[in-house]
């Protein structure tokens, strides 16, 4: 196995659980104990109450596309070109920007179903994509 070569997540106090979570497979969003509001990315704050009691949920993994972006300038070297970033709704309402992969450019569209697959990266990181899946 080569190197990998990208940036790897950094977990701070806010982000452990999230990350952690990923290495597990799971997809943990948080969910305020007061509001009952989901929200992503992680943090100590109820964006909706400004609560600071919150619980982490297993999210079901899918959504669909909300938007996207091609990116066909490589500007590092570990990134090659072209590969989607998208902006993914999850059928928990959060929003997560990702990347869709083993999907062509061309083939993407707004409301497109997708789910999340994990790869494993190095041993101590995994990161969470999405792939085109049945309605
Ligand atoms: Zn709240």
């Amino acid at each position: 196995m080569t190197e990998y070569q990208k940036p790897v997540p950094f977990p701070t106090q806010d982000t452990r659980e999230y990350w952690e979570g990923c290495r597990r497979h799971e997809l943990l969003i948080q969910r305020c104990r007061e509001c009952g509001v989901f929200r992503f990315y992680p943090r100590p704050m109820c964006p909706d109450c400004n609560s600071l009691d919150s619980e982490w949920i297993k999210a079901g993994g899918k959504g669909r596309v909300y938007s996207w972006t091609v990116a066909v300038r490589q500007f590092h070297p570990a990134f090659e070109v072209p590969y989607i970033i998208a902006i993914v709704e999850l059928e928990e309402g959060v929003r997560m920007t990702t990347n869709v992969i083993n999907c062509k450019p061309e083939d993407l569209y707004v409301g497109m179903p997708v789910g999340v697959v994990f790869e494993d990266v190095t041993e101590e990181a995994t990161i969470p994509k999405f792939e085109p899946i049945k309605d």
